[in-house]
């Protein structure tokens, strides 16, 4: 397709300041979803209906121009004839300009709803064109009208026309889809589908050919997707490492004090498969805080383990990757870790001293430790593994992508080891396909049994309950359990009104709770003073931790009952679900209390308060920020979408995902298909493919 035809050069400047220098650019300048205009039948005033949307076709016998009471406003009143001599009143309102532009005597069609005005009929809000009577027939297939996205001078109208011109000297377009997937997803042709979102002829054809072209879009990004996963597993040769009925990962399971729940027994049956596999793992394990993800990871960990190989788990702060080191030498205890032949686990960090950590590394080298937990600083080049089988990132979206394919390289005999990515943030099926569209995605959907959901309580910062919930908290920690109090700042600030974490810590140990223990943790803290005061709370000698969001992800203290974030509504949604999900781990009763000023819009507090679904308010959130807002869509290489809306298009993005894989696991490089082949390259590129990738 090439340049548009037939407009002018202001015209053109205008068009390239959207973005639109070809036909294919025009043609695919999509009017506004779900906004399309249904001008109604077309009529004569006789004919028409009081009530309904209709179309008039007939001449301007003149304009009335009036100042209504309010000084402000103008409108410009037209009397239309209609072929049968009957007249009907056209009122524009604030737009003065009218009767220039359609001066009396121009011939119009004319839209908008019949309505009795002071006993003479008109037409509110009217949509006017110039009608050319040459051309009749037009009118009749247009009664639904797009609105475009329009500019200062080039209106939707115009963009109408020109779309509509440049559709009419369009030979029919070529579809790159083949005729069989077509079939099977019941689509429109291309050519049908790009006319008729432009001019359909009823709302419901104006679906279908959208779904043709969010299929198109969603189908493209899948392939690029799958062909680069493709590409990666064709290239390395896995591990073969099936789990052991008489290995440490079995003899884990049975001195769990629970059984695994069904979305776990799910999970390990699916890792399972990929271990005993020579293709490499790349699965993403996703669930809600509290689904019990570490178990499963721990096992993962050990079936490699049973192959007298190693497992790396990286962590994305100090305070998590001690607490996995905790947590694993808790489970693994029956196991003997690290006496005798029981496995051996160690923990390397980046503040631990040089010669110990000189110790480790020797002793990693050469296969003496079994299980290593860290965080960014495994990356290292001096550490080397001698047969890493299995690496496990925690909290994968605060690592860049490389940090991944880092921890996988360090094997160098060509082979990949399996790979898990543990992610605690709830994203939508829809985002997770797309956004982790080569990686194969778990989800831990059900919570162990036996707790009792967080309840939430929004409360306004002035509250007179404030004095209750403290006494609340006191009889609780009198009882044993603890309390957390969240602000949004360290330290307070001139700039930004929130409460600040040093100072809600001084009021509170010297005044309501002088008498309990009130721990201060944030960011800006010495890693020991912090692991000192965090130990502290989970011990109980502090039994109300003030603390900034760096408790947020992953921190466990089963005591903690009670969660107090002040100042909420500078939180975002999943980062209060988040630190919601610091209560609640324990058999008992729990609450979150969210103080907010009473002025702010609290929507988002209360969605939280509705539900403890973290699924459900990912979407909440997505719903109420846009695409995009879970992650920055620049740095995940994400191509804009231009008509798919993931949460939306749910079941295309599923659909898409599907025919990729099975199409490319045919014919990888599309050679029975080469104007797909095409069109995934055309909208793509290799560059954004390659930027796309998560292996
Ligand atoms: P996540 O990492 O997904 O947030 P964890 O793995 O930390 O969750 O598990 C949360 C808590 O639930 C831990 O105390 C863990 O021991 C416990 N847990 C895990 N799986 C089960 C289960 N199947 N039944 C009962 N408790 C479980
Ligand atoms: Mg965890």
């Amino acid at each position: 397709m090439g340049r548009v035809p037939g407009v002018h050069t202001r015209t053109r400047e205008l068009l390239e300041a959207l973005g639109i220098t070809t036909v294919r650019d025009l043609v695919t300048h999509y009017p506004h979803q779900d906004r399309y205009r249904d001008v109604g039948e077309l009529t004569t005033v006789a004919d028409a209906v009081v009530g309904r949307a209709v179309t008039i076709v007939g001449t301007i016998r003149s304009w009335h121009v009036e100042r209504a009471r309010s000084r402000r406003m103008t409108i410009a009143r037209a009397s239309v004839v209609d072929g049968d001599g009957t007249s009907v009143d056209v009122p524009f309102f604030n737009q003065p300009w009218w009767p220039k532009k359609a001066p009396q005597g121009t011939q119009v069609a004319v839209s908008g709803v019949l309505q009795r005005y002071r006993k003479r009929l008109q037409l509110k809000n009217p949509k006017l064109v110039e009608f050319d009577p040459g051309d009749a027939a037009s009118l009749e297939d247009g009664r639904i009208q797009p609105t475009y996205p329009a500019t200062e001078g080039l209106s939707s109208g115009k963009l109408a026309s020109l779309v509509g011109a440049a559709l009419e000297a369009l030979p029919e377009i070529e579809d790159h889809l083949p005729e069989v997937m077509r079939a099977q997803r019941g689509l429109m042709s291309l050519d049908a589908a790009l006319r008729a979102i432009h001019r359909p002829a009823s709302e419901d054809e104006a679906a279908h050919a959208r779904n043709r072209l969010v299929y198109d879009e969603l189908l493209c990004l899948q392939i690029g997707l799958q062909q680069r996963r493709h590409r990666l597993e064709s290239s390395v040769v896995g591990l073969a490492q099936a789990p052991r009925t008489d290995g440490r990962a079995a003899a884990l399971l049975d001195t769990l004090p629970f059984p695994l729940t069904d979305a776990q027994e799910r999970a390990t049956a699916g890792i399972g498969q990929d271990l005993a596999s020579r293709k490499p793992m790349h699965r993403l394990l996703q669930g809600d805080v509290g689904s019990g993800k570490t178990v499963v990871a721990a096992w993962t960990m050990l079936t490699s383990v049973d192959h007298s190989r190693q497992a790396v788990l990286m962590a994305p702060t100090e305070v998590l990757a001690e607490q996995h080191f905790r947590t694993f030498t808790g489970l693994l205890a029956p196991l003997g870790v690290n006496v005798l032949d029981g496995p051996r686990v160690e923990l390397l960090t980046g503040s631990m001293p040089v010669s110990r950590r000189r110790g480790l590394l020797a002793e990693l080298a050469v296969g003496a430790i079994d299980i290593l937990i860290g965080t960014h600083a495994l990356l290292e080049e001096v550490v080397e593994f001698d047969d890493l089988g299995v690496v496990v990132v925690d909290e994968q979206h605060r690592f860049g992508v490389e940090h991944r394919t880092r921890l996988r390289d360090k094997r160098r005999d060509g082979h990949a080891p399996d790979v898990l990515v543990m992610t605690a943030t709830p994203i939508p099926r829809s985002l997770a396909l797309t956004f982790y569209g080569d990686l194969d995605v778990t989800v831990l959907d059900e919570l162990p049994p036996g707790r009792t959901p967080v309840r939430t309580h929004v409360l306004a910062s002035e509250s007179s309950r404030r004095a209750n919930l403290y006494r609340f908290v006191r009889e609780r920690a009198t009882a044993g359990e603890r309390t957390y109090v969240v602000c949004p700042l360290v330290e307070e600030s001139e700039d930004l009104p929130a409460a600040s974490a040093t100072k809600m810590h001084a009021e509170l140990s010297q005044g309501v709770f002088s008498d309990l223990e009130v721990g201060l943790v944030h960011g800006r803290m010495p890693t020991a003073d912090k692991d000192a005061v965090m130990e502290a709370f989970r011990r109980g000698d502090v039994q109300v931790l003030v603390a900034t969001t760096v408790i947020e992800v992953g921190v466990d203290v089963p005591e903690a009952t009670i969660m107090i974030i002040e100042d909420a509504q500078r939180f975002g949604i999943s980062q209060l679900h988040q630190l919601r999900g610091r209560v609640g781990r324990g058999a008992g009763a729990s609450h979150c209390v969210l103080f907010a000023s009473e002025e702010d819009d609290n929507t988002r507090l209360n969605a939280l308060a509705a539900t403890t679904d973290g699924f459900r308010l990912a979407e909440v959130d997505l719903e109420l920020r846009g695409e995009g807002s879970l992650f920055d869509t620049r740095q995940s290489g994400l191509p804009d979408l231009t008509l798919a809306r993931l949460v939306r298009d749910v079941e295309w993005v599923a659909a898409s995902r599907e025919d990729a894989r099975a199409l490319v696991a045919a014919d990888p490089d599309l050679i029975h298909h080469p104007r797909l082949a095409d069109e995934v390259r055309r909208r793509y590129g290799d560059e954004r493919l390659a930027a796309l990738e998560s292996g």
